[in-house]
């Protein structure tokens, strides 16, 4: 039994679309990034990561890469899914939260939380997605930036 973190955080722009965990949520503004800047599905993807001790998302899918430009994330969190299942390991669960002042997001959850269990592979039920404000503050605050952490934990030969 393992457990990984990951954090992501990427900026709040108008031009772009908003996607989180898959979902496109409409709103005025989206994540900036060289690919769709999904930070749910970057921080879950660098848990994944982390728990297997495989290096980080930047190392898997270098954002100076070509191939990466708009990139649909959840492709990157199934990619990263295989690989997680090809070295051993199974999904045990997944909690996730996303930290964004702007749009309230609860309209959205299950469908962010269904999106990340199919491209795992595993039941919804394992997998937990919450949203919370910065109360004001910062960068996030300002409704500029958003960011995700994402706690998982893993399993080798079914221990
Ligand atoms: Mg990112």
């Amino acid at each position: 039994m393992r457990t990984g973190l990951g954090f992501d955080s990427h900026r709040l722009v108008e031009g772009r679309k908003l996607i989180l965990g898959g979902t496109e949520i409409p709103f005025e503004k989206g994540l900036l990034g060289h690919s769709d800047a999904d930070v749910l599905a970057h921080a879950v993807t660098d848990a994944l990561l982390g728990a297997c001790a495989l290096g980080d998302i930047g190392s898997h899918f270098p954002d100076s890469d070509p191939a990466y430009k708009d990139a649909d994330s959840m492709v990157l969190l199934k990619k990263t899914g295989d690989t997680v299942k090809e070295n051993g390991f199974t999904v045990g669960n997944i909690d996730a939260t996303i930290i964004i002042e702007r749009p309230k997001l609860s309209p959205y959850i299950r469908k962010m939380r269904e999106n990340i269990a199919n491209a795992l592979g595993i039941d919804a039920d394992h997998v937990s997605v919450k949203a919370k404000t910065n109360e004001g503050m910062g960068d996030i605050g300002a409704g500029n930036a958003a960011a995700a952490i994402c706690s998982v934990l893993v399993l080798k030969d079914g221990k």
